[in-house]
């Protein structure tokens, strides 16, 4: 076994110049996702965990140069879904196996604390069993706390990119990686199961900037780790950059797989996107996780972060049997509870 390797995984760390050599090359890349695949199979077996993703609305008070729901995209179709609709889609989750319900949006001033906390409890009290996590965005220490109250277990943030200065060539100067990770810190200290990542092959990227990401994820250590490849859509300014790469994902994933063995990791629609068989090849690579859309399928192909989103057009369960065949295929199964995070041995 290659000696960097084996050190990764006994370690779960190597030093700046080890990760920059493992990450700015295909050599290690079997060896990589046979340990990767051997450690998540020693901490969670087969299992897959599924979440119903429901992405509520688009419209976004922020400006993302990457981002194809940005305020500035005066061509995106808005569209919010009403609580009744948020509720109909976890309606149509649950008897499809669904224990986890992830809301996703823009930042949209609309969803305030009061209506957003009344959509999260009037989810958890029709449905006892399922953990809401969230996906809004920047909000205050106050407001994540509100919403925690009212039952929000679990937040995705990504930090996007540590490193300051690349965080400013991907965002407008109102927004900052300070605000983000103090963000992350509330979250977490507040006690919720916290999601954060990145894009890979964000424009500007460096193999130095992605250091700093892992470096800052060891700091967080987070529950729940998303990457997936920065995805071109064609009404940004970032119209002109191309996307990441499935390759330099799927290595990551391995990587992030071997320095967080207890992490749940999605194999993302990013990667799905780059690459027809990106989701098969992320969970043989370490990832644990797979988020099929519930959303309603007359808002899908508007919640376009990027161009050539792949499962706009297909119903619920079109798009969980699929996965599911996905799954199956790559030599793993859907598992139905509620999957939290096992750290050492232990479920949460
Ligand atoms: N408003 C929420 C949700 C954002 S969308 C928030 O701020 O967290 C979820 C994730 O999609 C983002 O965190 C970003 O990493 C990713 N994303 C956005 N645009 C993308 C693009 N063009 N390609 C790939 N991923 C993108």
């Amino acid at each position: 076994m290659e000696e960097t390797i084996q050190k990764l995984a006994a370690s779960r760390d190597l030093d700046d110049g080890e990760l920059s050599f493992v990450i700015g090359t295909d050599r290690f890349d079997v060896e990589l996702k046979e340990t990767a695949d051997k450690k998540r199979r020693e901490i969670y077996g087969d299992s897959v965990f599924i979440r119903g993703l429901i992405e509520f609305t688009n419209y976004c008070k922020n400006d993302c140069f990457y981002c194809g729901i940005r305020h500035g995209n005066k061509n995106a179709e808005r569209f919010r879904l009403s609580s009744d609709e948020i509720l109909e889609c976890c309606e149509e989750g649950y008897p499809l196996g669904f224990r986890t319900f992830v809301l996703q949006g823009g930042e949209d001033p609309f969803f305030d604390d009061r209506i957003l906390c009344g959509i999260v409890s009037s989810i958890r009290e029709r449905f006892p069993d399922c953990a809401v996590t969230l996906s809004v965005g920047e909000r205050s220490r106050d407001s994540y706390l509100e919403l925690y109250r009212a039952g929000a277990t679990r937040y995705l943030l990504r930090h996007e990119t540590a490193d300051p200065v690349h965080y400013g060539k991907l965002h407008p100067h109102v927004m900052s990686s300070e605000n983000r990770k103090k963000c992350l810190f509330d979250l977490k200290e507040i006690g919720y199961q916290v999601g954060s990542g990145f894009m890979v092959g964000s424009p500007y990227q460096t193999v130095r900037n992605i250091i700093s990401d892992l470096r800052f994820l060891q700091k967080l250590d987070p529950d729940m780790i998303g990457i997936g490849p920065y995805v071109t859509h064609s009404e940004t300014p970032f119209a002109g950059f191309p996307s990441g790469s499935a390759e330099l994902t799927l290595r990551l994933l391995s990587i992030l797989r071997l320095m967080f063995p207890h992490a749940l990791i999605p194999a993302t629609t990013s990667l799905g996107t780059v690459s027809p068989t990106g989701r098969e090849d992320g969970l043989r690579c370490g990832a644990n996780v797979v988020m099929p859309n519930l959303s309603p399928v007359k808002v899908r192909n508007k919640y376009l972060l990027y161009d050539g989103k792949i499962c706009t057009g297909e119903e619920s369960a079109q798009c969980v049997a699929c996965l599911d065949a996905r799954v199956r295929s790559a030599g793993y199964r859907i598992s139905v509870d509620r999957g939290d995070v096992r750290r050492d041995g232990v479920t949460e």
